[in-house]
């Protein structure tokens, strides 16, 4: 069933249609097979670009598409809908270009963000690290100081776009600015000593590569710093408090799309005479998708209108991403409980879907990491930190 969306502006409607239209013809008839076959969609990718979609929240005079958030987000959730592992691209990629766009130098942005948010490349975002993932400060791949640039050495881990994008936002120690200095920069592939290992053999979300990313004393120029040496841990903060806006919306699109998928089925499979949809324990549970898939989509246009009114959203942000994931995991979990035996077989996409939702209660700071932020901002507004 369509969703019915409260849009700012005419364009904001037309960019929905443009959107679904565009989802319905490439993405929705593809997802099962290239999810099957773990292929990668870099094609779909080139498309969003040339229909205008990989840029949509960044200014016009760097090629974006000038949209507010609340608006990009629900292009991504109607992405998520048909196809998640794409949806979760576009976040990622959107992620990969704001270092550049809220930190670059002007010539970075003249330079470099056109073709990035153009779609022309497609990016990807580097903080993890085996041993560092939610600890992401503890990273140790690192960029030392050499002669007019740097020497970049290292491994970081679940890269999205591993081995598949044209740039990355890499986050490294740079240990000649203190004990915390990290520094942003932007790589590409082209250096030398830059290389990607095997794609994670991973549980769903199979259509997007999840590789580490291997730095072998890559010698990196030095316009390829983003921001200010040393600052680079509030550049990867900032950016994921917008990711986890993204990631909230391709749960929702997500949770709709295993919502839909129930009542359809609910309607029509009979069970003691009648629809099982007439049954109340059925037609509860899917009354009670319905109210999670609608209140993590208002939680997370909340969080976004704040941002786009230059407000603080951080706290929102953890919190969208936290109802949003968890109601994901929820809503997919109870779809396959509503078609019964036929859920748990790949003969319908509710399984697939539930095994794509567990990953979102994971990447971009697990759900237990979000407590612990939104944790600290409600009690640093009481008590604020010491020093
Ligand atoms: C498919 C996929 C794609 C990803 N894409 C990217 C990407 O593009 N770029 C990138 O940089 N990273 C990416 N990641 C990494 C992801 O962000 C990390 O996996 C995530 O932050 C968790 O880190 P970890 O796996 O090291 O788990 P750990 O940090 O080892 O955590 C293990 C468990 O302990 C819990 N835990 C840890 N610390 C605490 C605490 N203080 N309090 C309570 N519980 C705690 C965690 O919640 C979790 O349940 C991706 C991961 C996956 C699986």
């Amino acid at each position: 069933m369509p969703v019915d969306r409260e849009l700012p502006t005419p364009e904001a409607e037309h960019l929905l249609r443009l959107t679904r239209e565009i989802a319905d013809a490439e993405l929705a008839p593809n997802a099962a097979s290239y999810e099957r076959e773990e292929r990668f969609p870099r094609e779909v990718f080139r498309l969003l670009g040339e229909a205008g979609l990989m840029g949509l929240p960044f200014g016009e005079d760097v090629g974006g598409g000038g949209q507010p958030y609340e608006v990009y987000l629900q292009v991504v959730e109607e992405l998520a809908a048909r196809w998640a592992s794409v949806a979760l691209g576009v976040s990622v990629h959107t992620l990969s270009c704001f270092p550049i766009d809220r930190f670059g130098t002007d010539a970075q942005r003249r330079d470099l963000l056109p073709d990035m948010v153009g779609g022309h490349l497609l990016g990807a975002y580097c903080l993890s690290e085996a041993h560092a993932g939610s600890d992401a400060a503890a990273l140790r791949a690192s960029a030392r100081a050499d002669g007019d640039g740097w020497t970049a050495s290292g491994e970081k881990a679940w890269v999205t776009h591993g081995g598949q994008a044209d740039f990355y936002s890499t986050f490294l120690r740079t240990p000649d600015d203190g004990e915390k200095g990290i520094s942003c920069f932007h790589l590409t592939p082209d250096l030398a000593g830059f290389g990607a290992a095997p794609p994670e053999q991973k549980m769903g979300l199979t259509g997007s590569t999840t590789a580490a990313i291997r730095l072998d004393d890559v010698p990196v120029p030095a316009d390829r710093l983003v921001g200010e040496r040393g600052r680079g841990m509030g550049i990867a903060l900032a950016a994921l408090d917008s990711g986890r806006l993204g990631v909230s919306a391709v749960a929702v699109g997500l949770a709709q799309s295993a919502l839909d998928l129930a009542v359809g089925y609910a309607v029509e499979r009979e069970a003691f005479g009648r629809p099982i949809a007439q049954h109340q324990g059925v037609s509860f549970l899917l009354a009670d998708m319905a109210a999670a898939v609608e209140s993590a989509r208002a939680t997370y246009l909340v969080a976004a209108r704040r941002k786009d009114a230059g407000k603080p959203y951080s706290r929102q942000a953890s919190i969208a991403k936290l109802v949003a994931t968890d109601a994901a995991m929820k809503v997919t979990t109870d779809a396959v409980q509503v078609l019964g035996g036929a859920g748990y077989t790949r003969d319908h996409p509710a399984e697939r879907y539930m095994r794509e939702a567990k990953v979102m209660q994971i990447f971009e700071g697990t759900n237990q990491i979000q407590r612990m932020v939104i944790g600290r901002h409600l009690t640093n507004a009481v008590v604020p930190p010491a020093g």
